[in-house]
């Protein structure tokens, strides 16, 4: 499938074109006619599936021929719950609209609100912005929604858990009733329900199999390791395997800062990223990374969400998330838009309860292996049978068969054709079981 067949204007084309994106992801290929109606519509769908194509491309071309915006006015809102994201997004709307005279800007919080005024004294067609900045903008006069044709509420989940709910209240209670809705959300949970109901009419519904298709794209694997020596094994897994550039994240922003410090003292360069950091330090963080300054970047949950760091080789689970969904957001950021990506994850003995979680959710045995010199003294138990619930079985809908292998205690190693292991006895596991997925691992070599 290509482009072409949306009937999207030659300038979006061409856009679409220099990006060097040949066809359209899932999310695109039922985003991008859904929101050409004009309906409202409702997508399932996390960062990483290309979903912000999904909706921009569609809105630039719905934009075209309108009238420009006037002063202090924006035509199409799009809110998101970080500042990161909003950048992103604020980036892509730039590059796709870059053939056209579209207008837009991106406001957050945490940086001046006066230049931010002055950008939007002359209008924007395009607005994206997080809810609170916004608030301040529109009480101040700065912004006004009597021409608002579009509101895409991105991340909407994230948002509720970041507790925006009632600056999105107030924001609705400002916008014109006739406009165009488009959601967005990585999962689709009660709460987000209830917010869709008083919000979209009517909507078409486009669903990307969130679950699965992290983890049909992503390598998945778990190192049971001692809390207390974490770090040491993920300053290893570093060296050893001479990672350039990974992601890793940690459960709390004291966690984040301390793993910092100690990759730090080893030699190796690394940054952290979370709600307690400037705008500026975020930023220059995640340049640094990008470049490759900056080796291991290390990240809060809501810090990392909306990250969009193209083809990340690897991603590691510091500790696990507390809620599972988060776990299928963290891995999303490595195997993006297709490539196949790895994902590590530290476990120990203490997170069984999480890792549960997370395995019924994705409907999948992590596949287990023991780092030699890091084996546990405290071994995380072995996971529970997998349940379809109801909540895994809407994510994990389209699953193509091949997890069902996997039962209790059984956690297949990657490429052994079926030599299952009930929590091998950790003297007996080689160090060779390392294959070739780190290259600089001595497969021979049992002191890693
Ligand atoms: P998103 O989910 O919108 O954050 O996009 C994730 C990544 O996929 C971004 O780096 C996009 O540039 C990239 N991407 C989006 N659409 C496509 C496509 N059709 N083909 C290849 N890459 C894409």
């Amino acid at each position: 499938m290509s482009f072409d067949k949306f009937g999207l204007s030659e300038p979006l084309l061409r856009a679409v074109d220099a990006k060097g994106y040949t066809s359209p992801s899932p999310v695109q290929a039922q985003a991008i006619p859904a929101v050409l109606t004009g309906r409202d519509v409702m997508a399932a769908a996390q960062t990483g599936t290309g979903k912000t194509a999904g909706f921009v491309l569609p809105i630039l071309q719905l934009l075209q021929d309108g009238k420009r915006a006037q002063a202090n006015r924006a035509r199409v809102l799009i809110l998101t719950p970080t500042r990161e994201l909003a950048a992103q997004i604020g980036e892509s709307v730039e590059t796709y609209g870059r053939f056209m005279s579209l207008s837009s800007t991106v406001v957050f919080g945490g940086v001046k609100i006066n230049p931010q005024m002055q950008k939007l004294r002359r209008g924007v067609d395009i607005l994206v912005a997080t809810p609170g900045r916004l608030l301040d903008l529109h009480q101040q006069n700065a912004i006004r929604f009597n021409d608002l044709e579009i509101l895409v509420l991105d991340e909407a989940d994230r948002m509720l858990d970041m507790g925006f709910i009632h600056d999105i209240r107030k924001i609705l209670a400002v916008l014109p009733a006739k406009r165009q809705n488009l959601m967005f959300s990585a999962t689709f949970a009660d709460e987000i329900k209830s917010l869709t109901r008083g919000i979209l009419h009517d909507p078409i519904e486009v669903a990307v199999d969130v679950a699965n298709a992290a983890a049909d794209t992503v390598e998945q694997w778990l190192y049971p390791v001692d809390k207390s020596r974490k770090a040491a094994l993920l300053r290893e897994l570093v060296q050893i395997n001479d990672w350039q550039q990974v992601l890793v994240f940690t459960r709390t922003k004291h966690g984040a800062n301390r793993l910092t410090q100690t990759l730090e003292k080893a030699g190796i360069n690394a940054a952290a990223i979370h709600g307690n950091k400037s705008q500026g330090a975020r930023t220059r963080a995640l340049a640094g990374f990008k470049q490759g300054k900056i080796r291991v970047l290390v990240a809060t949950d809501i810090a990392a969400r909306g990250l969009d760091i193209v083809q990340l080789p690897q991603v590691v689970n510091f500790d696990l998330p507390n809620v599972a969904e988060d776990y299928v957001h963290r891995i999303g950021r490595t195997g993006r838009a297709g490539s196949t990506g790895k994902a590590y994850s530290l476990v120990s003995a203490d997170e069984v309860k999480q890792l549960n979680g997370i395995e019924q959710l994705i409907q999948k045995h992590i596949t287990r292996e023991y780092i030699a010199g890091f084996e546990p003294e405290h071994e995380v138990p072995a996971s529970g049978s997998l349940k379809k619930s109801h909540k895994a079985k809407r994510a994990a809908g389209k699953d193509k068969g091949h997890h069902h292998k996997a039962h209790a205690g059984e956690h297949t190693s990657r490429g052994r054709g079926g030599e299952g292991h009930n929590r091998p006895a950790r003297r007996n596991r080689p160090a060779s079981k390392n294959g070739n997925r780190r290259p600089a691992a001595s497969s021979q070599s049992g002191n890693r």
